[in-house]
């Protein structure tokens, strides 16, 4: 396992080059403000947190403390932008043409931001780039949709019309985690607005440097100010202030299960709806008649892309027994050759975890496997490499000799872990598949066609891929089953999920209004 020297001095290229706007960011050692109503601005109480970068495992800059009474201002900020001519009355076909300036701003600057985003989590630079790639076709796609977001019109009782319109649902809180900021942050960003909603980011407070760098973008596409606001801060502070404001109409979480909880009990309190996509822990299922070269290369990436750092990581692996043995052999040997090291330089396949508490959390797991009676294949340490041992490295780690009802199978775990349980047939894959608590995805390895097409449709997860995995579109619904969330994003069904429909009735009577009595008394 080779490993490079840290590339502090990149730092250097962050924030992305102001465009000279009276918005810009301060300074590159300045504090990151909060941005509200098209302005950045001090949080209320004038304070800072810190952001470390886990490959340096020191402080690279810093953001601010936002809290209860900056949430109220970006509320009110967002609530006048969402009555204003220059949203809410603006055309379908003018909100288009404002997501299709932010796509070509993003597309300007997202070579830029992939490198913030890996200096701020430590996922690798090639990662960020492959899915940043996307970002500025999610917007294009986004930007079709306020003229093709229709009602309908219902045939109903004669000599009255019915017809349903959709609305936004008003000021949307989007809470965020740190894995992949800017891409979760579009998934909710771009049909929220293309529904015609204003929006309020809550960024991780472990990765805010890439949303709050791409206030740039939304400057030069000129997106009215309060449309999208972004309060920096702790989840307890800024979070539970947001969560629980009387003025947010809808809330969209991407975050851990507990956290989930919470933000939909403040949200019953209310209540307003909210679209939660949590935590996972799913398998990716090797059948004995797979294309095994093929098998390895997906079971690994799927398991080790992000540091393991990854809401769909298949962190557990079924394998039929009759090829257990071998398909081990490989993978073992596949996770010997991953290079562990820097995220910005190309040849690194695992970075670091996104901060040290993250760590500490991964390596009590593997203790927790050990103590349990699991056997540690390859990796299982914190990396002693001279140039990595101050940052959060962990060497990626296949376990094995793991039962189903240990908690190192069954507890999320979101670090370089890749646990292996043997199965008999098809029938006991599907069962050790679907005995979780989660249901957010899962992966199927096998050449038979029918079986790849039975084992999709009885596994209990909102994504399956088939000799495939981690394939990802925002034209494509994704959301999870069980402990996993539920609400979907992508696709027209996100469109319509930030849209409330509202039904309204007219009377093509123009009798007396007696006739009009009889009828209400039919109802
Ligand atoms: P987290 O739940 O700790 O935090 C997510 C966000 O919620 C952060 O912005 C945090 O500040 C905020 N928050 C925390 N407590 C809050 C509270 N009481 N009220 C309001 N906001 C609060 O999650 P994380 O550690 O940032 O992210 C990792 C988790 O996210 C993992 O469980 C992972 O599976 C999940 N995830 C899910 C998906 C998906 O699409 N299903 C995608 C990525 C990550």
């Amino acid at each position: 396992m080779s490993s490079g020297k840290p590339q502090t001095e990149r730092a250097a290229e962050w924030p992305p080059q102001p465009s000279g706007g009276a918005n810009t960011p301060p300074d590159q050692q300045g504090p990151y403000r909060l941005y509200i109503d098209g302005r950045f601005c001090e949080p209320a109480s004038g304070a800072t947190l810190e952001s470390i970068n886990p490959t340096t495992g020191r402080q690279w800059y810093q953001f601010a403390r936002g809290g209860s009474r900056d949430v109220d201002r970006a509320v009110q900020a967002a609530q006048k932008a969402l009555e204003s001519a220059s949203w809410r009355h603006l055309s379908p076909v003018a909100r288009s043409r404002v997501l299709r300036r932010i796509a070509d701003a993003t597309a300007e600057l997202e070579g830029q931001l992939a490198v913030i985003e890996t200096l701020d989590n430590g996922k690798v630079l090639r990662e960020v780039r492959a899915q940043h790639d996307e970002l500025a076709s999610t917007w294009e796609y986004f930007a079709g949709w306020p003229d093709k977001h229709r009602g309908s019109v219902t045939p109903s009782a004669t000599g009255t019309l019915s017809y349903v319109v959709p609305e936004p649902h008003g000021v949307i809180a989007a809470i965020v985690p740190w894995n992949s900021p800017l891409a979760i942050t579009t998934s909710k960003l771009a049909p929220a607005l293309a529904a015609g909603n204003t929006v309020i980011i809550k960024p991780s407070e472990q990765a805010s440097a890439s949303l709050l760098a791409f206030v740039e973008v939304l400057e030069r596409a000129g997106v009215p100010p309060g449309v999208v606001n972004i309060v920096t801060g702790l989840g307890s502070e800024a979070g539970e202030a947001l969560a629980a404001h009387p003025g947010v109409d809808f809330i969209t979480f991407t975050g851990g299960t507990e956290t989930g909880r919470r933000i939909a009990a403040l949200a019953a309190a209310r209540p307003v709806p909210t679209m939660l996509e949590l935590g996972g822990r799913s398998p990716n299922i090797v059948f004995a008649d797979a294309d095994l070269d093929q098998a390895v290369e997906g079971v690994v990436t799927g398991a080790f892309a992000a540091a393991g750092q990854s809401c769909v990581a298949g962190s557990r692996c079924l394998i039929e027994r009759g090829v257990y043995d071998e398909f081990v052999g490989r993978v073992v040997e596949r996770v010997r050759r991953l290079r562990l090291g820097d995220p910005l330089q190309d040849d690194t396949d695992v970075g670091p975890l996104a901060f040290r508490r993250q760590m500490e959390k991964v390596l009590s797991y593997i203790e927790i496997g050990i103590d349990e009676g699991c056997r540690i294949l390859v990796g299982g340490r914190r990396s002693t490499t001279e140039d990595l041992r101050d940052g959060f490295f962990i060497e990626p780690t296949v376990v094995d000799e793991v039962h189903n009802e240990m908690r190192i199978a069954r507890e999320e775990i979101f670090g370089p872990v890749l646990v292996l349980l043997p199965f008999g047939n098809d029938a006991d894959a599907i069962r050790l598949a679907n005995d979780s608590p989660y249901g957010l995805a899962a992966g199927i390895w096998t050449r038979s066609l029918s079986r790849a097409h039975v084992v999709a449709r009885a596994l209990d997860a909102g994504t399956v891929w088939v000799n495939t995995y981690r394939e990802m579109s925002d034209r494509v619904p994704f959301g999870g089953f069980k402990r996993s969330g539920y609400g979907k994003e992508g696709g027209e069904e996100v469109v319509r999920a930030y849209s409330r429909f509202k039904t309204v009735w007219v009377s093509l009577d123009e009798g007396s209004s007696a006739d009009q009595a009889d009828r209400a008394k039919e109802i």
